[in-house]
């Protein structure tokens, strides 16, 4: 995809703020506890290879990614820590992860099976990760009977290296912490029918690590945190207050590219949702769904030079508008995010509005928005 730099919108992206965040969760590790960047889908919108070298200068040791891709992307920034791939990638492509050094995720037997006959044509060996379904219901063993049979299978085979074990948490986010504690414990009873001892057994998301879950865990897999955002989101729910103060670090910046005073009767955008009852200042904004900017937008208030203005009519595919108090120059900044966690366009303040997570927010941004990186 194009990213657009003849156009005035971009992504902001402060690198001090992502070095903070990781710096102030090594600070809070438990003794011994390394932390792995989640850098998954462009680094949760942020941009991956910027994020990750600031990551590592932060004190992170290693990343997780969602995708093979995301992991051969790093390795072509030359990033040599080790990656893990949190989801499932098909077994044809282990040797292409092995001859990268990039760790894969086991999701069941089957996937062993298929991924030796792989390698074997290789000669490569695959470091992997045993992942365990504690209760996400998504990918992992959660048979006592099956995993027993992998941990067998991986005592007989040549072609694997055992690097972890790992779950993920399906309500670490909440103060209720019932369902917490019962994966906790499909955990640790996994853990005992281990037959090789993995290097690194993990748990902790950036939720149960900074909520003081207090859960063993020898590595973070640390990711809505380095971008600031507290992962405790749900617009039904009081925020839990993390252990340190969070610093968003994305901010989306656009102008005014056209500014006109419309009458009485007149419409604004398809299916003209808004129809003046008298003059009324409209100015147009260069950014629209396909940058990611959700119709359901439509209504919210962004900020327009020093003033909040809603956005009027439907949001186009690359352009909006809103209603101005005023006449203002073309040029003027717009700001549709705003990095400042108690502005009223902060990214969670903007999720609440269309009904989601900063996280949607944060990830639907396109590749057509440039990301531009600063740090103050
Ligand atoms: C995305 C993801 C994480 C990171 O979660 P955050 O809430 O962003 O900290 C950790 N582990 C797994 C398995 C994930 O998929």
């Amino acid at each position: 995809m194009i990213s657009g730099i003849h156009r005035p919108a971009v992504v902001k992206v402060n690198l001090a703020a992502i070095q903070e965040n990781i710096e102030h969760e090594v600070a809070h590790l438990q003794a011994g506890q390394k932390l792995f960047a989640v850098v998954k889908a462009n680094a949760y919108g942020h941009g991956a290879v910027p994020v990750a070298k600031t990551a590592l200068a932060a004190g992170a040791s290693g990343f997780c990614v969602a995708i093979l891709d995301e992991g051969l992307e790093l390795r072509r920034a030359d990033i040599v820590e080790p990656i893990l791939v949190l989801g499932v990638v098909s077994p044809e492509y282990a040797p292409v992860a092995a001859a990268n050094n990039i760790s894969l995720t086991v999701p069941n037997l089957e996937w062993f099976q298929e991924a030796e006959k792989a390698l074997k044509k290789t000669n490569l060996k695959l470091k992997i990760h045993l992942g365990i379904d504690s209760g996400m219901g998504r990918i992992g063993f959660s048979e006592d009977e099956e995993f027993v049979a992998a941990n067998k299978f991986l005592q007989t085979s040549h072609s694997f290296e055992i690097e972890g074990m790992f779950a993920h948490f399906a309500s670490a986010d909440s103060a209720d912490d019932s369902y917490f504690q019962r994966q906790v414990a499909k955990f640790e009873h996994m853990k005992q029918l281990l037959l090789v001892k993995p290097k690194w057994i993990h748990v902790d998301n950036t939720a149960a690590s900074i909520f003081n879950k207090a859960v063993h865990s020898d590595l973070v897999r640390f990711g809505i945190g380095i971008y600031g955002l507290n992962p405790s989101s749900n617009p039904a729910s009081a925020d839990l207050e993390p252990a340190f103060a969070l610093k968003p670090a994305l901010s989306l910046e656009s102008e005014l590219t056209h500014v006109k005073t419309i009458h009485q009767g007149d419409g604004v955008g398809y299916g003209s949702t808004f129809v003046a009852e008298q003059d009324t200042v409209i100015g147009t904004v260069p950014v629209g769904y396909a940058d990611g900017w959700i119709r359901k937008f439509q209504g919210f208030k962004v900020k327009v030079g020093d003033v909040y203005c809603p956005i009027v009519g439907r949001i186009c595919m690359d352009q909006f508008m809103v209603e101005l108090p005023e006449k203002m120059p073309i040029g003027t900044k717009v700001e549709l995010i705003s990095a400042d966690p108690t502005a009223p366009n902060s990214i969670k303040k903007a999720a609440d509005y269309v009904d989601t997570i900063h996280y949607e927010v944060a990830c639907l941004l396109s590749d057509r928005l440039p990301r531009e990186y600063y740090r103050k």
